[in-house]
């Protein structure tokens, strides 16, 4: 998604904005990144590319392609609904019974944040896998059980295909929560940066068949959250998921890391970000996100210093 902005043109990417100075540099830059977005994943191609951008300041959480952004102030939190062994909480359904979203927790004065990993891979980058490019990051998973810091996974079912043992390692170690980033990684509305959109049938058949690869590989402590490939979504895809049990978790702080070089940045980007009750969104895979592992490491000691306390978004969600 491109548009000219004052004499920058803005680039809305998997949640972080990009701003280039001419429309040249935006159109590579644009063609780029909807090319690796096929797959969330990003080539060299699109990292060289995104090098020569420079990272913008995000306004606002992505979602609102549609009139049907969600609500600023979550719903009330409902009974605790069992998915995996525990219990985690839903929040209730919205008008007209549509899926639920949440975007920061409710309460804002105790200091907790939740940070969120993006597991993404896309159906059709089976090949690209094999090829030998990463989509997974265990040096990321590593550091964050090292640094004691409780984090929601929003794995995709195909990165569970792809990465079983880490799935299940990672879906049965108390320190992580798995939440569903749907199967495919396609869209759940359109536009949605060039990703192939499901229809609403096959959007509710995705995102059950990523719980069933969870499963599948082993993965116990799963939460029935969704997060939406690239955030996109609108009522049409809210209804669609009616029914399926899901709430719907975005965001309000957008890290940055995709594609990002420098963690300095990232970490930076993040700690403004930060306030009480935040979910703050960033990536688990090497091959999109490469600076990621070492971003937390500079995150996590300073909010700590800052009295803020790690939680996954389960726990937010209850509050
Ligand atoms: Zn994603």
């Amino acid at each position: 998604m491109v548009r000219p902005s004052g004499n920058r043109i803005v680039i809305y990417f998997a949640g972080v904005t990009l701003s280039v100075r001419n429309a040249a540099a935006a159109a590579a830059l644009g063609a780029a990144l909807c090319a690796a977005l096929s797959g969330c994943g990003g080539g060299g191609a699109a990292s060289g590319a995104a090098g020569q951008a420079r990272l913008g300041t995000p306004a606002a959480p992505p979602a609102a392609s549609s009139p049907a952004s969600p609500p600023a102030a979550a719903p009330p939190a409902s009974a605790a609904v069992g998915h995996g062994p525990g219990k985690a909480p839903t929040l209730a359904p919205g008008p007209n019974g549509l899926t639920p979203v949440f975007e920061r927790a409710r309460q804002r004065t105790e200091k907790t944040v939740a940070l969120t990993f993006d597991a993404d891979m896309t159906a059709d980058q089976g090949p690209r896998a094999a090829a030998g490019e990463r989509f997974d990051n265990p040096g990321l998973i590593s550091t964050l059980k090292a640094l004691g810091v409780p984090s929601t996974v929003f794995m995709t079912g195909r990165w569970a295909e792809e990465y079983p043992d880490q799935a299940k390692a990672i879906g049965t170690d108390p320190v992580f929560e798995v939440a569903n980033h749907s199967y495919s990684h396609h869209a759940f509305t359109s536009p949605c940066y060039g990703l192939p959109a499901l229809d609403g049938a096959a959007a509710r058949a995705d995102v059950d068949r990523a719980f069933a690869a969870f499963r599948k590989a082993g993965a116990v402590n799963t939460v029935p959250y969704f997060r939406f490939p690239g955030g996109c979504h609108d009522e049409r895809a809210l209804r669609a998921l009616a029914g399926s049990g899901v709430t719907a978790v975005q965001w309000d702080v957008v890290s940055g890391d995709a594609f990002a070089k420098d963690p300095d940045a990232v970490a930076a980007q993040v700690l403004a970000g930060v306030k009480p009750g935040s979910v703050v969104v960033m990536h688990c895979t090497r091959s999109a996100a490469p600076v990621t592992e070492e971003a937390v490491r500079k995150i996590v000691p300073e909010l700590r210093k800052r009295g803020y306390r790690f939680v996954k978004v389960s726990e937010l969600v209850g509050t």
